[in-house]
């Protein structure tokens, strides 16, 4: 949202930030905040808090996320200390196949058709992992977090401008089921709208009624397959019926007094946040301005080696040992950060040879296209009066998912098998029953074993940069934590071209230019950042969410909860 008064700016950043001395939700939407706060305020930890968001979050951000997709939900136990993430990321059909997305001529089918097909709709596993996170730390029943989504579904919500421009972008995606809803005689709803969910809330209520197994073996689960086959996909019950979540030990790494917990294999969020900050470590950022060339240029160069590495390198670990240790060794680390040369754009950057430090079987790497369109999701983050934290990213994959809505039941369906290699051969090629590489990087950071910030964003590869140059704008650069979120950043991974946010320091960006780096001609907005940041002596928690939506953060006091509402 550009070009907005003094006024309304000061209105949102109201919206956007809180203090909290027992208690922080931190979401992209107000509403969506707004129920995980009166989850918190009557009795429910962060976990019953982050499953009642996700069920809103479907009902506000329906193009964004829902239970037509997947996530990865990361789960901090004050008591225990103890990080575990619970996965609900994708799988693939059992009919699946590496060729999925080539022709009969083995050519790459292009993104936008091969991203709109039942073909590339993963098995959505948000829901089992929110059910079994429930299972090991929530206090109160499924049907009761569900309750009041139900409500909003039913009354309606105002249609926000987030909602508009993704209608406006991206109505080529919606199927025909999706297509009148959201366009009803062909006409987008508009920014205040009332859009009412009639078919959400009954399928809200069968799972109220019946549980997850609902979605996974019952009347959803027909309505699901039957919808997928008719857009060609192969998708069928027993897939949905067999389908397994996980519960993962997190990445852990360090970056100088801190250490990094975030999302692990099938995700490569989180070694790649961790490989950019150990690259960048003995750079010292904090002795630059934080809007000087020499900031950006670090950043760049580190991003530009991590994401050659991510591409090669990761995969989902059920199918393929990966060269995590080799990719996170000191002298792999050192032999990285040798691309860095503080003249050029080194043109030389490529993945590098972690196999050395590592004794896993080597693997093919085999190049891919370029072709993929941005995905922009969501993220969340609660952080309860006991101190648990629950930080998820959850997606439909882009805009809408698939545009495949099922019928009857009001929900899009993801389109995340796209991030499968198209070209097969590699560690990420599709097979049965397998994830694709994400990058959603829920991530916390602790120093002297207490959690200080938490934090994750949306935006397919453009995650694990937000996600790094808020990390260093808050640990590096000591900024407040709202203006770390809002401070431009840039994205650079592969090609050419380096993203940026309006707002960049145009002497860096000159210098940059001079040094070889092309920037796009117009600047556009990178991820979507909600964070929180925790006080070590007093347990107090700052929320911020990120100006790019209609983000929304409210803390809670000790006496929040004497006023049950
Ligand atoms: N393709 C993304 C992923 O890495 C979807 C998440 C997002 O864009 O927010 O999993």
């Amino acid at each position: 949202m550009e070009n907005i008064d003094e006024k309304t700016k000061q209105e949102n950043y109201k919206r956007e930030t809180a203090i909290g001395k027992a208690g922080m939700v931190v979401t992209a939407h107000p509403v969506a905040t707004q129920i995980g706060e009166q989850v918190l305020r009557e009795g429910g930890n962060a976990v019953d808090a982050a499953v009642a968001i996700q069920f809103a979050l479907n009902i506000v951000e329906p193009m964004m996320t829902g239970i037509g997709g997947s996530g990865f939900l990361m789960v901090y136990d004050a008591k225990s200390k103890k990080t575990e993430i619970f996965d609900g990321h994708v799988r693939a059909p059992k009919a699946a196949y590496p060729e999925l997305f080539q022709d009969e001529n083995g050519e790459v089918i292009p993104f936008k058709e091969r991203s709109i097909k039942g073909t590339a709709v993963g098995i959505p596993g948000i829901l089992k992992a929110m059910d079994e996170a429930l299972d090991a730390h929530g206090s109160k029943p499924l049907a009761d977090l569900i309750e009041p989504s139900i409500e909003f579904a039913e009354n309606g919500v105002p249609v926000n401008w987030v909602l508009c421009d993704a209608l406006k972008n991206f109505e080529y995606r919606l199927g025909e089921e999706a297509r009148n809803f959201f366009m009803p005689e062909g006409k987008a709803y508009q920014v205040g709208d009332i859009l009412v969910k009639e078919k959400l809330a009954n399928t809200y209520r069968i799972l109220q009624r019946e549980g997850v197994s609902a979605f996974y073996e019952g009347e959803i689960a027909e309505g699901i397959i039957s919808c997928i086959k008719e857009q060609g996909g192969f998708m069928e019950m027993s897939d949905l019926k067999d389908y397994k979540a996980t519960v993962d030990e997190p990445m852990v790494g360090t970056y100088k007094d801190y250490k990094v917990v975030s999302s692990m294999a099938p995700s490569a969020g989180g070694f790649t946040v961790i490989q950019i900050l150990k690259i960048l470590e003995s750079f010292h950022l904090e002795q630059y301005d934080v809007h000087s060339w020499e900031k950006y240029y670090l950043i760049a160069e580190a991003m530009r080696l991590a994401f050659t590495d991510k591409k090669a390198f990761l995969a989902d670990p059920e199918f393929a040992e990966l060269p995590l240790k080799g990719l996170m060794h000191d002298d792999y680390i050192a032999e990285r950060r040798k691309f860095i040369n503080f003249k050029t754009r080194n043109n030389a950057i490529d993945f590098g040879n972690p196999w050395k430090y590592d004794s896993v079987k080597q693997r093919a790497v085999i190049p891919q296209p370029n072709d993929e369109e941005r995905s922009e999701t969501t993220h969340f983050t609660v952080r309860d009066r006991w101190g648990n934290i629950a930080a998820c990213t959850s997606t439909v994959e882009h805009p809408f998912g698939s545009g495949i809505m099922v019928s009857d039941y009001g929900f899009m369906l993801n389109n995340e098998l796209t991030d499968f290699d198209s070209v097969p051969g590699g560690m990420n090629e599709v097979q049965p029953n397998k994830r694709p590489v994400s990058c959603k990087s829920p991530t916390i950071i602790f120093k002297d074993d207490q959690p200080i910030l938490t934090l994750g964003s949306p935006g397919g590869p453009t995650i694990i940069s937000s996600v790094v140059q808020t990390i260093i704008n808050v640990l590096d650069f000591n900024m407040d934590l709202k203006a770390a979120i809002e401070e431009p950043r840039i994205f650079t991974p592969m090609g050419p071209h380096i993203e940026w946010e309006a707002g960049i320091d145009m002497n860096s960006k000159g210098h940059l230019e001079g040094m070889g780096f092309v920037f796009n001609e117009v600047p556009h907005s990178i991820g979507n950042v909600q964070a929180i940041q925790i006080n070590p002596l007093d347990g107090s928690n700052y929320g911020a969410a990120d100006s790019s939506r209609e983000g929304c953060a409210m803390g809670l006091d000790e006496t929040d909860y004497q006023m049950k509402s």
